[in-house]
């Protein structure tokens, strides 16, 4: 078992270009340190975190639990449409151009509730990224949550922090190789469940695997899920944190963006140091800060680096190492938040001897508010246009050529091409109406002329748009004008839409 004052455990180096060697840290205030020799490219240094217990890493493994399970479970969730549209709650339909999310359907010209949400979730990570620093990178981003899931593997398979330390520096023996075959295998196993689960909010997840299994699925199905499986087998399993470090421009923008009023994790050096062992502090009373050195901090880091350098880019900011000094500081009973969650202007304030604002000020600041003002405002929005669009449309585009027809008793008549589109999952009856155009009559290419008259009703199928060749016939000497097509569901909902159109007459200029 690891003591906090392991001394085998500092042979451990931090991985980050950034962070430097544990030892420098203890002669960080006396002497100054020696400036680090700048490499274009350091090997990197595995990551061995150790296990850690306490309120973070128990709210890590709740937010774990919670993403994995929506990406893994949400295509199999049903969601009933209805006999004409699909039941799966939230489904891509790349064929029939749809997405569906519960009881909502967006349609191809309504992207622009695509584009809001994105929008949404920009401001999402500025909001947050403002009010609680690197929240995201910490708990939520899929980098991180698949890396702490093979990083959970590891400690299933081989061991805590010790242990794998050992067996990495071991020879290759047949039972390293066994060992490692098999980690690699749940690592395989679980890329390989990550990508056959993006496939499948694209099509009918049931279906999908069936067809899946039966070599009947679409190539581009098997090329997506290999391609995924890779990615996941290589990021997840063996890049981990050098994904955040070295490949993620998140971080680079989210530095920007952090100022001293951002939440961050912070090591309070001018409470911990000059560091000492709780030895040395009692034969020299006042001499020494808290930190005791046990390095604790740096070995619960999933990405290896050591907080007490100050923040950095190789921090996520998922506060394990609150848990490991927490635990330390109980461990010596002395009082908690050695490294805590902080701001910066907090932090003067703390050292300057002033009591911290209490957490939920410091959330509240004019750039977090700002933020999710513009936030709600977009969401508001969008749920004002959901909640009153409506589900019937009509279009009508005019023939070019020829723009009108002289018939035989000096009547014109113009060919339109008429669409109207029926957003609801069920079959509907629709009037579609000549609005102006005084005695003007239409019919449509599967009528006779007989039958022409200003209002006709048609049949439209459920979730699609129905394209009519429409022929509009007025009496002689009409001249050119516009007029609309209107439309109206013969249902309770009664909805209405108008297309403009112009009638073409000889000498009509337009
Ligand atoms: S320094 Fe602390 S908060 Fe930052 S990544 Fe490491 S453990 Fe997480
Ligand atoms: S900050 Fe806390 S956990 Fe880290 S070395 Fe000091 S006492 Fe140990």
């Amino acid at each position: 078992m690891d003591s906090p004052n392991n001394s085998t455990d500092t042979v451990e180096q931090p991985v980050s270009a950034a962070s430097a060697k544990p030892s420098d840290f203890t002669k960080r205030h006396d002497p100054p340190r020696e400036p680090a020799p700048v490499k274009l490219y350091e090997k990197r240094r595995a990551v061995h975190n150790k296990r850690i217990d306490g309120p973070f890493r128990r709210f890590k493994w709740f937010v774990m639990l919670v993403t994995l399970g929506i990406y893994y479970i949400t295509p199999w969730i049903r969601w009933d449409r209805g006999p004409y549209a699909p039941d799966q709650a939230v489904l891509v339909d790349l064929a029939n151009r749809r997405f569906y999310m519960f009881g909502i359907e967006i349609w191809p010209q309504e992207f622009y509730f695509v584009a809001g949400l994105l929008i949404m979730a920009g401001i999402g990570l500025f909001l947050v990224t403002s009010a609680v620093g690197r929240a995201w990178c910490g708990y939520a981003c899929p980098q991180t949550v698949w890396t702490d899931l093979f990083q959970h593997i590891d400690r299933f398979v081989d061991g805590d922090r010790n242990a794998r330390m050992r067996l990495d520096a071991a020879p290759w023996t047949w039972g390293k190789v066994l060992r490692r075959g098999f980690k690699w295998t749940i690592y395989l196993a679980i890329a390989f469940w990550t990508g056959g689960a993006w496939i499948m909010y694209f099509a009918d997840a049931p279906t999908l695997t069936h067809d899946f299994w039966t070599g009947q699925a679409a190539p581009v199905a098997y090329a997506t899920v290999a391609i995924l499986t890779a990615t996941t087998f290589v990021l997840g399993g063996f890049m981990r944190e050098q994904v955040c470090i070295y490949m993620c421009p998140w971080p680079r923008i989210q530095t920007a963006m952090l100022d001293e009023k951002s939440l961050i994790v912070t090591y309070k050096d001018w409470r911990g140091e000059p560091r000492g062992s709780v030895k040395k502090a009692a034969k020299n009373p006042g001499e020494f800060g808290d930190c005791i050195d046990c390095t604790q901090c740096v070995q619960v880091c999933p990405t290896g680096i050591d907080i007490r350098e100050g923040p950095q880019i190789g921090c996520i900011t998922c506060a394990l190492c609150i848990d490991a000094c927490d635990k330390v500081m109980k461990d010596i009973g002395r009082p908690r938040g050695l490294i805590d969650y902080a701001t910066l202007e907090d932090c003067k304030r703390e050292a300057a001897g002033e009591t911290p604002r209490p957490a939920w000020k410091t959330l509240l600041h004019p750039r977090t508010v700002i933020y999710f003002g513009i936030w709600a405002a977009i969401g508001l929005g969008m749920l004002f246009l959901l909640g009153t669009r409506s589900h019937t449309s009509i279009s009508a585009a005019p023939d070019r050529n020829p723009p009108y027809m002289l018939m035989s008793d000096g009547a014109l008549r113009n060919s339109y091409t008429v669409k109207l589109r029926n957003m609801e999952s069920r079959p509907r009856k629709m009037e579609v109406v000549i609005d102006g155009l005084p005695g003007a009559k239409m019919w449509t290419g599967t009528m006779d002329y007989a039958d022409a008259k200003r209002k006709l009703v048609i049949d439209v199928p459920p979730d699609e748009t129905k394209a009519l060749r429409v022929y509009v016939i007025s009496p002689p000497d009409t001249k050119a004008q516009d007029f609309h097509f209107g439309v109206t569901s013969l249902d309770p909902q009664k909805e209405t839409d108008q297309a403009e159109a112009r009638f073409t007459a000889p000498g009509d200029s337009e």
